[in-house]
């Protein structure tokens, strides 16, 4: 079998197998990893994320800073899909050896931005040459009181499903990259998206104190896919009412421009970098941080875990792929 048979969520269920977490560590299958402290009250968050030339960027449409800023912001954004505050990360580069020196210090000014930002030092990394390609590796460290890191297996039947901001934009904004369209200022805006999301940290946080919210995950695949690995970790199913997914006016406009459907960007795109969280409704009544209800968790019917999309026009029969992840 080919390892295009076996697909990225078949390979890493592969390596999950052989690697069963040990005693007092939560492994392989949520945005972080948590090891329970040995001496103190603190749990440690672990993740990383690879962003490889041709697979994950065009060198040739994304700007250094931009791609900078990209590569630590999608790491902070697994810390705060737990709830937990980012501490510092480790950046180890593949780069080829023509590449500009300018190039690599614009990468370190995005970089450097978001680490200023939210506060998270660079500790380390290794660099090195690759014969071909960019390959950006980010390993980001972060924290949360002993047993509150939200992970997506604490789904309960009845919460309510909800996510931080609009969905799609980023997908629009690669689209128009990839398409060639005109850059208006609703293009640009979605185009931002894309390339500089913004991390849900405070966000994050803010919902661990809640003690009603209850599975947690950042959005990078999109919700179709996103929410079913909550529903899978959590043994449960969802109802999701379509015309409650909140949608940005940039989107509607450049959707209804090219006659795209911004439901299917919606649903289908990834790299939003919003948190997607359930909630009781008791919790969802008292939350400060801005947020949507897009639906409800029910209960398991069948093995496999199902989403009820709500709401749907006739175009969205044609919505049921996602079911394969
Ligand atoms: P995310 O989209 O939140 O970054 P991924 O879908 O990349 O998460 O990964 C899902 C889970 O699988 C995570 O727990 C991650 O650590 C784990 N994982 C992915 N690739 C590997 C690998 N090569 N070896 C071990 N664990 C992996
Ligand atoms: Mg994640």
């Amino acid at each position: 079998m080919k390892l295009s048979d076996l697909g990225e969520f078949g390979l890493i269920a592969r390596i999950r197998e052989r690697f069963p977490a040990p005693e007092g560590v939560t492994g392989i299958g949520d945005d972080c990893a948590i090891l329970k402290p040995r001496y103190n009250s603190v749990d440690t968050l672990v993740s990383t994320d690879m962003l490889v030339e041709g697979t994950h960027f065009l060198l040739k449409d994304i700007p250094p800073y931009d791609l900078g800023w990209k590569s630590a912001a999608v790491n902070l954004s697994d810390i705060a899909a737990m709830g937990g505050e980012p501490r510092g990360t480790v950046l180890s580069l593949a780069l080829p050896a023509r590449t500009e020196v300018e190039w690599v210090d614009e990468f370190l000014r995005g970089y450097g931005d978001v680490s200023a930002r939210f506060n998270t030092p660079l500790l380390g990394g290794d660099t090195t040459a690759s014969p071909d390609r960019i390959c950006i590796n980010v390993t980001v460290l972060g924290e949360a009181p002993y047993a509150t890191a939200r992970k997506r297996a604490d789904a309960k039947k009845g919460d309510l499903v909800c996510v931080t901001g609009t969905l799609g934009d980023s997908a629009a904004g690669l689209k128009a990259i990839l398409e060639k369209k005109e850059r208006d200022a609703d293009v640009q805006a979605l185009i931002a998206k894309h390339y500089r999301p913004v991390p849900r940290v405070a966000e994050g946080q803010q919902l661990r104190l809640n003690l009603g919210v209850h599975a947690m995950m950042d959005i990078s695949d999109g919700i179709g896919s996103d929410l079913m690995h909550i529903l899978e970790a959590s043994e449960m199913n969802a109802e999701v009412d379509l015309s409650a997914l909140p949608l940005s006016l940039a989107l509607k406009h450049v959707c209804a421009r090219f006659g795209w459907d911004p439901l299917e960007l919606a649903v289908c795109g990834g790299e939003d970098y919003e948190l997607l969280f359930t909630c009781t409704s008791q919790a969802e009544m008292l939350l400060t941080v801005p947020h949507f209800v897009i639906g409800r968790i029910t209960d398991r019917t069948l093995a496999q875990p199902q989403i009820s999309w709500r709401g749907a026009t006739a175009s969205f029969a044609g919505f049921d792929h996602f079911r394969r992840h």
